[in-house]
């Protein structure tokens, strides 16, 4: 079961989408009341800004909208708060249980706009409007390792091979049958694509289909999974709007997305969610989760003694001190630094730690360590980017990432981001921009990867601790406000 199904146990206070749905008729009703004598109906636009309420419909999946240990969270999600935001009104968040809820919640006018991942289909385009493009995915076949791998649909034939019902995978799937007629597969609207993938993972299910985003997050936790080919050319996804000639919302959304491309916010969302994706070590996470069990539970203690004393969640310091030295109190590199967060003696010996080899020490130095690094990067970056520069400074050296900011900004990139001084570091190995800077030459492309192992491992442990909150609603279904 994935962690965010911790979403479908709700905290009271959050606003049900039954009751929107009340406010919404009461409110039009009174809107009618107050309109009866004028010609023109509000827009949509004008509704949605007086009633102070955008719905939006989604689904519960690690690349559209879930719970994480900081409350509501995902891709879709935090596109769809910074629109609510620009209009200046509040977000509330349903998620149902099928892809088919989904769009008919947005056709039959239940939600103003699916956010969900949705491929932009022909047939889907028959009674919704896409809005703009903001990422190409491509159809993958999944298959487990170990398992010989299909080359094209004519391997899948004579297998178990299940997608989600009225996905765009079934659509491509029903295209192939005219060319291959004895394939064959089940269309379930029962499980969420990440089922799926577990499905597959555990030998459960043969074959399934999974978007290129979806596939990058997931396989983090399945790490068993593959990718066997592609069933079509990549295509978009879009917010669905439901098919009227009243355009007020959608050309509001039109213009937000071309303003978020052109600041870079879009950027910044897509570098949130798939930048750790790209560099990382899948055939790691096995050893890592099954560390996890095996020497995560005697140093976890430590780490969420080391997480009160500074503030810092316990589990992205567990994810540096994986990163460091796989939990290993030994450890130790050929530059001297030992010990499960890997402290310089220097180090160690300004922040009063007499013995490094003493995990109880070295994750405390380590965090005060960390939280030092987070204190020196300016104000005006905010998190995530804050935590992730200061990652970057714990293991590179804080001089070295002003130095890099410096150069982003000589470049005309934001200083502040850490997608744009993610891009200068790797520039400090050239004696043209180095001999520049304050602080010289450094390896710029480590605190790269540094970062991205780091931020992976900190989703995995994120996923693996994350518990359900409460019971699940009658309905099953979640809400959430973004408030
Ligand atoms: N892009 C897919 C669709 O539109 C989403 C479903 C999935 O990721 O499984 O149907």
């Amino acid at each position: 079961m994935g962690w965010w199904k911790a979403a479908r146990s709700i905290p009271a206070s959050i606003l049900s989408f039954a009751t929107s749905v009340f406010v919404r008729l009461v409110g039009a009703a009174a809107l009618a009341l107050l309109l009866a004598t004028c010609a023109q109906p509000p827009s949509l636009l004008t509704q949605i800004k007086q009633l102070g309420v955008l719905r939006v419909v989604t689904r519960n999946s690690p690349t559209t909208f879930y719970f994480g240990s900081h409350g509501p969270t995902g891709f879709e999600y935090d596109l769809a708060r910074l629109f609510a935001e620009d209009l200046g009104v509040r977000l509330e968040v349903y998620a149902p249980l099928s892809l088919t809820d989904v769009l008919d919640a947005v056709r039959d006018g239940y939600a103003d706009i699916a956010a969900a991942g949705l491929s932009i289909t022909r047939t889907r385009e028959q009674h919704l409007r896409f809005g703009p493009p903001y990422q190409y995915v491509t159809q993958k076949v999944i298959y487990r390792y170990g398992e010989p791998r299909p080359d094209s649909p004519a391997d899948l034939v004579g297998h178990g091979l299940m997608v989600l019902a009225d996905s765009s995978h079934a659509a491509r799937l029903e295209v192939l049958q005219e060319q291959y007629p004895k394939l064959k597969w089940t269309a379930s609207d029962a499980v969420e694509s990440e089922e799926l993938l577990a499905q597959v993972a555990h030998a459960d299910l043969d074959y399934t289909v999974a978007d290129s985003n979806e596939f990058a997050l997931d396989r983090r936790y399945y790490p068993e999974l593959r990718a066997a080919f592609d069933l079509k050319p990549p295509e978009p996804i879009a917010w669905a709007f439901r098919r009227t000639d009243d355009l007020s919302l959608y050309n509001a959304a039109v213009a937000f997305f071309s303003r978020i491309r052109a600041d870079g916010k879009l950027a910044q969302i897509v570098e949130r969610y798939y930048g750790a994706s790209d560099d990382f070590d899948y055939v790691g996470t096995r050893t890592f989760i099954h560390d996890i069990k095996t020497l995560l539970p005697d140093y976890q203690p430590w780490f969420q003694d080391a997480a009160e004393n500074t503030g810092i969640d316990w589990r992205l310091l567990a994810a540096i001190g994986y990163q460091e030295s796989h939990w290993d109190p030994h450890a130790v590199s050929p530059t001297g630094v030992r010990g499960v967060m890997m402290l310089t003696l220097g180090t160690a010996g300004d922040l009063g730690i007499e013995n490094r080899i003493n995990p109880e020490q070295s994750i405390l130095g380590g965090a005060q360590y960390f939280s030092l690094m987070k204190a020196r990067i300016p104000d005006e970056v905010h998190e995530p980017d804050r935590t992730w520069m200061a990652l970057a400074a714990y293991n590179v050296g804080i001089g070295h990432i002003f130095d890099a900011r410096e150069i982003t900004r000589e470049r005309g990139g934001n200083p502040n981001r850490w997608i744009d001084v993610r891009a200068s570091l790797p520039l400090l190995t050239e004696k043209k921009w180095y001999s520049q800077t304050k602080y010289g030459y450094a390896r710029g492309e480590q605190p790269l990867i540094y970062v991205a192992n780091i931020r992976s491992y900190y989703s995995i442990l994120n996923w693996i601790t994350s518990q359900p909150k409460s019971t699940t609603d009658e309905t099953g279904t979640v809400t959430a406000s973004s408030e």
